[in-house]
């Protein structure tokens, strides 16, 4: 009787040991992973393996970056954290941002496992939620605001506008918005929404056979904005509508996601801490590892209102700081549209493949790659299409 009696404990043991193991693999994904560390207030230099800045603050000893700290000033905007922005999200959340504010109304899906940064366990998830889990773990010093709606809907819009104006830190404007879509549409949105506030931002894109990517700076006014380009060839790219089509699925690989991902964050580093060359347009075809770098000038003909209003108060500010060489060189090449049946410019002389913010250190303003031909601007068409 007693041998049964203990036989009987044995298996119940067993049984509520399965139990144990059953309940905490289900309640994995949605309980909180614990927190790594504590917030540090400041960012130090001092080299102790302990330290989680100590490799960014070599920056300023190696003489790259003047004053690191100030990205924790900084507020960027991701909008659409699949493929790119998720991997954007967490480089910046790394570094050491000082606020991130995601956007995106998808859920993530075992179909998204062939990228980075999304694990299974998070499927069925919202993207923003699962990112904002993921990225306080990682990094507890760095805000993080998700908002999990689409953009481009009348009554989201406003709340969208509202964040880029006043979703900084402080409730101040925020620094730079990245755009990480995969649709026309929502780049259109972007495109509009910081030309009318007049802000910097940055766009990215991988084509649909996930061999090709780009990114693409737009300061309103002083060079191409979404719209400058005639919608046609950019919604080639990868237009939600086509992809979605019944038997059509777009091809994806972390490879070009990743390197497309690394562009835009390196471009925005540099933008945030004023140090080298911030780049106008990047371009990557991963067949032939040919990379495009150019800058585009506005289109004056337009279709945004707002860009030719921006454009025409660019031009009142250049000729208001009085002449310069730049001025002269404008001059030199109004003739540029006539080889162009999309009406796009290149940079060329007037240095857009050098977006250099004001403050920039001397020593990197010379390294100045030679400036780009008239007979380039085919080129870089082509390189488009193919895009
Ligand atoms: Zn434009």
């Amino acid at each position: 009787m007693s041998s049964e009696l203990a036989a009987l404990n044995e298996e119940l043991k067993k049984i509520r040991q399965d139990a144990d193991r059953i309940m905490d693999s289900s309640s994995a994904s949605s309980s909180k992973p614990p927190v790594a560390r504590e917030k540090i207030s400041k960012m130090s230099a001092q080299v102790v393996d302990s330290n989680p800045y100590s490799r960014l603050m070599a920056l300023q000893k190696m003489g790259v970056v003047e004053d690191y700290e100030a990205i924790r000033k900084k507020t960027v905007v991701v909008i659409g954290v699949g493929g790119v922005g998720s991997v954007v999200a967490e480089m910046l959340t790394r570094c050491g941002v000082g606020k991130l504010i995601l956007f995106d109304y998808d859920k993530v899906e075992l179909a998204n496992m062939n990228r980075l940064f999304y694990q299974p366990h998070q499927a069925g998830f919202s993207k923003v939620e699962a990112a904002r889990e993921t990225l306080v773990h990682i990094n507890p010093d760095v805000e993080i605001e998700a908002h999990n709606y689409n953009i481009i809907t009348v009554d989201n819009y406003d709340n969208f506008l509202d964040r880029l104006v006043h979703g900084g830190l402080n409730g101040e404007r925020i620094d730079l918005a990245l755009s990480c879509v995969d649709n026309y549409e929502a780049r259109v949105v972007v495109n509009k929404a910081c030309n009318d506030l007049n802000l910097v931002w940055m766009n990215s894109g991988v084509k649909e056979n996930a061999v090709s990517g780009q990114i693409q700076l737009m300061d309103p006014g002083r060079t191409a904005c979404f719209m400058c380009i005639p919608p046609g060839i950019v919604a080639e790219e990868g237009d939600e509508k086509t992809l979605k089509r019944d038997g059509v699925c777009a091809a994806s690989l972390p490879t070009t996601m990743g390197i497309v991902a690394g562009f835009l964050v390196q471009n925005t580093l540099k933008y945030l801490l004023k140090f080298g060359t911030v780049s106008g347009y990047l371009g990557y075809n991963a067949l032939e590892d040919f990379f495009q770098k150019d800058g585009l000038k506005p289109n004056p003909e337009c279709s945004e209102r707002k860009c030719i209003e921006r454009q025409k108060e660019y031009m009142a500010r250049v000729a208001a700081e009085g002449p310069k060489e730049e001025k002269v060189k404008e001059e030199e090449k109004e003739i540029v549209h006539e080889s162009n049946e999309w009406g796009i410019e290149i940079g060329g002389e007037e240095d857009l493949t050098q977006f250099t913010p004001a403050s920039i250190q001397p020593s990197f303003a010379d390294e100045t790659p030679a400036t780009t031909s008239k007979a380039d601007v085919a080129a870089l068409m082509a390189a488009m299409k193919n895009m």
